[in-house]
């Protein structure tokens, strides 16, 4: 392959387009490091752009390197960096800034324009390569103990952010003390939501539709939640058996559940709304009843998407109290691993099976 690299690309618009491609070999320049990649993550995201349903190239080019959940090892560093070293673990955040007010702030992820790029998503070749190269400012240390589960900072990143965003909202309230959280949805937001409200010490009830025993029925009993399959008991009818509901995780990917949410809600919740429902749906929701529980109970619904490098943070120590207090448990949220180009063709059929697919790069 000369002094190339290789690369796992898309034609974004053209469905089914997944095929190994040659980038040229990346240097870093100044404030930057070279990354090795040793595993990334797949998610919905990935899923989509390779359907068609999502996804642009970087500006001037015709294939977009897919692959935004990644753990890497740094190689060599450019001109200026002594936050990092040869040898280190990192992972790196997805989005990059726009140049609005709040981007200008360092809030990337509530950036107000939307002209962001998403690296694997928006604009930005992606980290499914043998390597690749970024400012320090994005790449996050991994210790070495976390190098099995490193590659779950990402997704992790989503729900600390929730969790944040639901802590300042909360803030209106003079004490806020939340005892039961239901998170609706058990794919890896959804687990990974469900580990951080126990590690928080909350009761958490856990809906999905496919009913135990299953992997992520496991993952969630194992740490001490309630797994209830939606096939076995409504939605309408666990809530009527919860005490006070605090905060709702809604991660299904439908955005009826959404609706639902809102009424399930306890007095003085929050409902945090994660799922990027990509589809049309529209249905029939009884409007005066939810509008009357959220004035009535001083209730908050909020949208959160993507996470800010301090959540990558979090999520990283995070990731370390979940090794302390389940040990072994969060690395059995990766079921699938797959050989990072041998396998890249089978990227969307193996990301619908368990619960989290990971490709493999260490020997790439
Ligand atoms: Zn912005």
């Amino acid at each position: 392959m000369g002094a190339g690299i290789m690369g796992v690309a898309v034609h974004p618009g053209q469905a089914g387009s997944v095929h190994v491609t040659k980038l040229a070999q990346p240097r870093p320049g100044p404030n930057e490091a070279l990354v090795r990649v040793r595993r990334v993550g797949v998610c919905g995201t990935d899923t989509e752009i390779i359907n068609a349903k999502f996804g642009t190239a970087p500006a001037g080019a015709q294939e977009l390197v897919l692959g935004h959940e990644v753990l890497g090892e740094v190689e060599a560093v450019g001109e200026g960096v002594t936050t990092l070293r040869p040898g280190d673990l990192v992972t790196a955040t997805v989005r990059r800034p726009d140049g609005c007010p709040t981007c200008r702030a360092g809030q990337i992820d509530m950036c107000l324009w939307g002209n962001y790029t998403e690296r694997g998503i928006l604009g930005a070749h992606g980290y499914m390569a043998q390597s690749f190269t970024e400012n320090v400012r994005y790449l996050v240390p991994i210790p070495v103990e976390l190098e099995p589960v490193g590659v779950l900072v990402e997704p992790l990143s989503v729900v600390e952010k929730a969790y944040r965003q639901a802590v300042l909202i909360q803030r209106r309230l003079a004490v806020w003390t939340p005892e039961t959280a239901v998170v609706l949805g058990a794919g890896p937001i959804g687990i990974l939501g469900t580990l951080l409200l126990r590690q928080q010490g909350l009761q958490v009830y856990t809906l999905a539709r496919t009913p135990a025993p299953n992997p992520a029925a496991e993952i969630v009993e194992r740490a001490g939640a309630h797994y209830v399959s939606t096939r076995q008991i409504s939605f309408a009818n666990l809530r009527d058996s919860l005490p006070n509901v605090d905060l709702i995780f809604e991660s299904t990917g439908a955005s009826a559940l959404a609706f639902e949410g809102m009424e399930a809600l306890g007095i003085n919740g929050v409902l945090m709304l994660l799922s990027i429902t990509g589809g049309d749906a529209e249905g029939l929701v009884p409007t005066d009843a939810i509008n009357r529980s959220l004035v009535l109970g001083n209730k908050i619904v909020a949208g959160s998407v993507n996470a800010a490098t301090e959540d990558f943070a979090r999520g990283v120590k995070r990731l370390g109290q979940f090794e302390h207090e389940w040990p072994g448990l969060a690395v059995s949220l990766i079921t699938d691993r797959l050989r990072g180009f041998d396998d890249a063709h089978r990227i969307a059929e193996a990301a619908g099976r368990g619960v989290k697919t990971v490709l493999e790069f260490a020997d790439a």
